[in-house]
């Protein structure tokens, strides 16, 4: 291979969870025969009436004059405007704000938005000094490991525990204590709910990082891939919280759409002017065919409809059976922890003093027949050795209701062997 930039360098290998689907992949070609109970998805299911949804948008689409002009011509950075149009009425009506089409960009994924982000408002600043990207709630969404070119921006803090020990249940909250936002804060980010932990930062909290980093005029970006009004991916009351600081940041990809790529950001448009900059270097703008048939599914209130009628739930019941089955599968007297499922397409657990790593329990439950995803690339940008970053797993809940009783079954006998060879 030619000669690396530091960049380069930087961007040409997997972080975080890439790396070990890779491992997965590898896994599942060379099991072939063996039936494995496959929990590390993060794709989500493909809902019949969701499917049908952006089937109708597209015949729609096809049969209007607007075709060619979506498919055979460049649009602006900031996205097509009857998308664009389109959230703009429905936030406003919903959520009762003032927003103008200056205050939206439309990104090809919002993986792609928190890159932009990331490398416009963290890492150097212009007299060199270090910007960083704080992760107030650890662990959080793997792909953060990865969106800054100097990825020693990101720093994320440790949170609190809530641990209800009798009814095997646990929590994250942000520790305020530790948490800290100054003048070489470039941004915050975090995800609600949370990708691993199905964790929803209540309100309060949300308002309390808002205002501190506000004394340093700093933005705060809230993943909202998993929130309401679309993909509706809360099972406890949340709403979007908004404010001068606060960019809204939205995905569709668990709305039915991840191939498309359609990200948004909603917030001052002084911000979203400088990442729609950005992107037109980086890419000119999102596929134009995602953004028409959103256009439609959001104006017409079905996206929003289905989000509440069909996909939350969905998981909701999915949680709910991995959460019967763990209760009846594993053993009582040892300290697992089932992280309080309040949204997101996934289970997070808690193994206390567990004896072995989490990439160790990851292979023994593959000789299983059962794979997850091991918890330790979920702390991406956390400096300290927290022993608690090697004793937790993801499942994801897109598996069907029966193969995730069965891996619960598996999963409590083997950690039943784990704890007592000890
Ligand atoms: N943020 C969170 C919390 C996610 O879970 C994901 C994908 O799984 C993303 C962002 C990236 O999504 P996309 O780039 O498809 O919008």
């Amino acid at each position: 291979t030619p000669e690396l930039t530091r960049f380069g360098e930087e961007m040409s290998h997997l972080t975080g969870v890439r790396a070990i689907m890779k491992d997965i992949v590898e896994t599942l070609r060379a099991g072939q025969g063996q039936h494995f109970i496959n929990l590390s998805a993060g794709n989500p299911v493909i809902l019949p009436e969701i499917e049908q949804l952006w089937r109708d948008c597209t015949q729609e689409l096809l049969a209007s004059p607007e075709y060619g002009n979506v498919v055979c011509r460049y649009g602006t950075s900031q996205g097509y405007e009857p998308l664009i149009e389109a959230i703009k009425n429905d936030f406003n009506q919903r959520y009762g704000l003032e927003l103008s089409d200056r205050h939206i960009l439309i990104t090809p994924g919002s993986q792609a938005l928190y890159f932009l982000a990331a490398n416009a408002f963290g890492g150097h600043n212009a007299t060199g000094r270090m910007k960083d990207i704080v992760l107030p709630l650890s662990p959080d969404y793997t792909g953060y490991g990865g969106i800054s070119l100097v990825p020693e921006a990101v720093r994320a803090y440790r949170p609190t525990i809530d641990v209800d020990e009798a009814a095997h249940r646990f929590r994250y909250r942000p520790d305020f204590s530790q948490l800290s936002i100054t003048d070489d804060t470039g941004f915050v980010l975090f995800s609600r709910p949370c990708n691993p932990t199905g964790n929803v930062l209540s309100g309060e909290d949300v308002q309390q990082i808002a205002s501190l980093a506000a004394a340093h005029n700093v933005p705060v970006l809230v993943d909202s891939a998993y929130a309401p009004p679309y993909p509706a991916l809360n099972f406890t009351d949340m709403e979007p919280v908004f404010g001068e600081n606060i960019l809204h940041c939205m995905s569709l990809s668990k709305a039915g759409l991840p191939g498309e790529r359609l990200g948004v950001a909603i917030g001052d448009p002084a911000i979203i002017n400088v990442l729609e900059c950005f992107q037109t270097n980086f890419c000119i703008h999102s596929s134009r065919y995602g953004q028409a048939i959103a256009a439609r599914a959001i104006a017409s209130g079905e996206l929003a409809r289905l989000a509440e009628q069909v996909i939350r739930p969905y998981y909701q019941d999915k949680f709910a059976v991995l959460a019967a089955a763990l209760d009846q599968a594993m053993p009582n007297d040892l300290p697992w922890y089932l992280h309080n499922g309040e949204g997101a397409i996934f289970a997070w657990l808690w193994f206390d003093q567990l004896p072995i790593t989490d990439q160790n329990l990851y292979e023994q439950l593959k000789q299983r027949g059962v794979i997850v995803v091991p918890g330790n690339p979920f702390f991406p940008g956390l400096r300290e050795d927290w022993p608690h970053t090697r004793q937790c797993v993801r499942l994801s809940l897109t598996a069907s209701r029966e193969d995730l009783a069965e891996a619960a079954t598996r999963l409590g006998a083997l950690v039943s062997e784990v704890y007592q060879a000890q």
